[in-house]
């Protein structure tokens, strides 16, 4: 079976919700041109429903599209549009599963405390789905992450509302001075190719953590770790000095990417935050199924109706600082669920507030920013200090901050997940290579946090090459975000100053720790001007959030390519998620205010792709076409407001499909143009119709036949309600 010329995934959530609207528009938009525009299924019900074939009907089971898409990126005819998905945390996975069940899937529950193989086995495959398992799957390339022009003028032109900093804001970010993995790293270069293991050494004997590992040559493998005692006596003096210092206490991390450290370091603060109930009732709390990693909220739940326990929790909470809330109107604490926190979207809309959390008594407050290990929190200090001396950045003013990041092949922390242990027994770590080197070895003690992570020369050197690229394209003050006083950073340098040097364009780069270039970012952008930000995986990923969201409000509307290394192009679309209250909202009130103007930035692109690819010059007018509609979506206002009553994430599809039939019918290609004129010129007429039908539904609640996985026929009653213009989409 040949693959549809473009893929555009099918995911989760609000992109899920958009995606029955706009898809039908763009399959009708491509075919005019011969294009044919394919799904591929990655959203967290499909990868669990291809997961376990053996436990569904024969017409229930479905191909594992992830991982055929996982070959196509390999292959230079890629050409994937990638929407948000899930990255789902542990009790997102259990609430998926339920629902499949209750929809006739007869799928395993997922094994909290895996005794036998069987439950063991069944655990392994749903911790493969587990966490961020898609995005490193297709990330066969680097990251190139930009605002577009059009959406960067509309900003400044329409500066959204900023928070107020002043010099006497108590927000701070707090962040370990020792025993955390930015200084236990080691980190070294592999000469030549080889297989490695990784092994527990203890009085007891030698335990094989891994085995099996294999690198290539050019390498760059580190090792750390995070000492569990250190972090308690951390956690336990920020909770103290909050409290002294009158704000709320907040922690930030990435549960759901670092899927197997993060979430342990979430339930070390879970259990230095209620120490004395744990003191006293832990053996009680295990016995009801606790476990701290799950957060606050699942905790509450399990020990519901034990008044003792409750009272111990209640008089803890009340000698605790406030904590800072996800959501004050119904109790949810930053502690309730590991996934509600995430470091890059939830640091980011603090400052862009000004430095202010909301409070459990629904007001906003300063706060205490705790991100535990200390290798990219300085770009948080340095970003609130900056504020706080010079005020919240002017968007109407600012230049920007476009950002190229090390990704492919696993990249870094990203990648780390298989070789992060939480350590049973005191003893030693070692890293050894197949030729008996100890490569890497750390003393660890019991619950520290050990993990290795690893960056191939191949993906190296295309990321220094993208960087040489747009410097040139461009001319912007072009920063590499490293920091030679870091193990991992100081090898990275090892590979760009000879590239740099050869290219003969080293004197057009700088090199900086991260704090200092956030300083320098900051006061590029403060002058108007622009800057690129050459980063790692995890501040690729950050960054990619803060500047947006500071800049432009979002970071949904970023432009986001990846350009494969071996020829062919993924478009993601945005750098947000899935925005998990925008279904509620539309479940509750038939309203999406998902803004789908990501989706036309990375549709534009892949028919311009697909134009230079194929040489097809179709494409090529229908994504100029695209572009232009984007433009008149800016221009003319019509993107989803936040509220019912106002215009919704269909109305802006209707918009989108009119402006991109207009600038076809006046386009350069005389067939698009006399197929999409009568096109243009009935969305034209009908605009009262269609606005009517499409917003006939607003106020009411509306039902797509799930959360997890809507019911095709009902989700498309409630995405395309419009007869009329379903009509002239056909
Ligand atoms: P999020 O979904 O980006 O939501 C944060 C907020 O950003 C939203 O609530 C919304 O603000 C705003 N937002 C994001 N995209 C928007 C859009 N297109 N239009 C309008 N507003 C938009 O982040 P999250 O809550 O941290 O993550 C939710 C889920 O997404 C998680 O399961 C996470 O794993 C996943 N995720 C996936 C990817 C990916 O696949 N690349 C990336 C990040 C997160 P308002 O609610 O104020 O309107
Ligand atoms: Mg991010």
């Amino acid at each position: 079976m040949t693959n549809p010329d473009i893929i555009y995934t099918k995911v989760d959530e609000a992109p899920e919700l958009a995606s029955a609207s706009l898809l039908p528009i763009i399959q009708r938009f491509a075919s005019a041109a011969g294009i044919t525009v394919g799904t591929k299924d990655i959203s967290l019900a499909g990868r669990i429903l291809a997961t376990f074939p053996e436990h569904l009907n024969e017409d229930q089971r479905i191909p594992d599209d992830l991982a055929a898409l996982g070959e196509l990126v390999k292959t230079p005819e890629a050409n994937v549009i990638k929407l948000p998905n899930i990255s789902a945390s542990v009790p997102q996975l259990v609430a998926a599963i339920e629902e499949l069940q209750a929809k006739g899937y007869a799928l395993p529950n997922y094994p909290e405390d895996p005794q036998t193989d069987d439950e063991k086995a069944i655990r392994a495959k749903y911790d493969g789905i587990k966490g961020s398992a898609v995005n490193p799957v297709l990330r066969e390339g680097n990251s190139d992450r930009r605002a577009a022009a059009a959406v960067k003028s509309y900003a400044q032109n329409n500066p959204h509302r900023m928070g107020e900093w002043t010099a006497d804001s108590k927000t701070r970010v707090a962040s370990m001075s020792g025993g955390d993995f930015r200084s236990n790293e080691v980190s070294a270069t592999l000469k030549h190719a080889t297989g490695a293991k990784i092994v527990l050494e203890t009085e007891n004997g030698t335990t094989v953590l891994k085995d099996g590992l294999s690198y290539p040559a050019g390498t760059v493998v580190d090792a750390t770790y995070m000492s569990a005692a250190a972090l308690d006596t951390f956690l336990a003096e920020e909770i103290e000095k909050t409290k002294a210092e009158g704000v709320l206490f907040s922690l930030h991390m990435k549960a759901t990417m670092m899927k197997v450290s993060d979430p342990i370091i979430f339930g070390h603060a879970v259990k230095t935050f209620l120490a004395p109930v744990f003191e006293q009732f832990g053996d009680e709390m295990a016995a009801l199924g606790v476990n701290p990693n799950s957060g606050l909220g699942d905790l509450l739940e399990r020990v519901n109706g034990n008044s003792e326990i409750m009272s111990a929790i209640d008089a803890t909470m009340a000698d605790r600082p406030p904590m800072y809330m996800v959501d004050s109107d119904r109790g949810i604490t930053n502690l309730h669920v590991p996934s509600d926190v995430i470091i890059d979207a939830s640091m980011p809309a603090l400052i862009r507030a000004g430095g202010k959390g909301w409070g459990p008594d629904g007001k906003e407050a300063d706060a205490v920013c705790v991100i535990p290990d200390n290798s990219y929190a300085p770009v948080y200090d340095e970003s609130i200090a900056f504020f706080k001396a010079n005020g919240a950045l002017n968007p109407a003013t600012a230049g920007t901050v476009q950002n190229l990041g090390l990704m492919a092949q696993k990249a870094e922390e990203y990648g780390s997940h298989p070789t992060t242990f939480e350590i049973a027994e005191a003893g030693t770590v070692k890293m050894i290579l197949d030729d008996g080197t100890v490569l890497h070895q750390h003393d660890v003690q019991p619950g520290d946090i050990w993990r290795s992570a690893s960056a191939r020369k191949a993906p190296i050197e295309d990321w220094v090459q993208l960087a040489i690229s747009r410097q040139k394209a461009t001319g912007y003050r072009s920063i590499f975000w490293l920091d030679e006083t870091r193990a991992h950073d100081a090898q990275l340098i090892q590979y760009v100053r000879p590239i740099l040097q050869a290219a003969g364009v080293a004197d057009k780069f700088e090199i900086m720790a991260p704090r200092e270039a956030t300083r320098a970012s900051l006061e590029t952008i403060t002058k108007g001007e622009n800057t690129i930000a050459i980063t790692g995986n995890v501040l690729r990923d950050y960054l990619t959030d803060l500047f947006p969201i500071l800049e432009l409000a979002t970071s949904a509307k970023m432009l986001s390519i990846v350009k494969l290394m071996q020829g062919g192009g993924l478009f993601e679309t945005g750098a947000g998620g899935s925005a998990p209250k925008h279904v509620q909202q539309l479940h509750g009130e038939n309203h999406l205010r998902w803004d789908s103007l990501g989706e036309f930035c990375a549709l534009g692109e892949s028919f311009k792709f697909l134009a230079d690819a194929k040489g097809n010059a179709k494409a090529q007018v229908l994504g100029d076409a695209v572009e232009k509609a984007t433009q008149g979506i800016l221009d003319d206002n019509r993107s989803p407001g936040r509220k019912v009553g106002q215009p919704d994430n269909r109305d802006s599809h209707y918009w989108f499909a009119r402006f991109w039939a207009e600038a076809l019918a006046g386009g350069p290609d005389a067939d698009l143009a006399a197929e999409f004129a009568p096109v243009a010129r009935s969305l034209a007429e009908n605009e009262e119709t269609i606005i009517a039908e499409l917003d006939a539904g607003a106020g009411s609640p509306a039902d797509t036949g799930g959360y997890f996985k809507n019911e095709g026929a009902k989700l498309t009653n409630v995405m395309r309600p419009s007869p009329t213009l379903n009509g002239i989409i056909g």
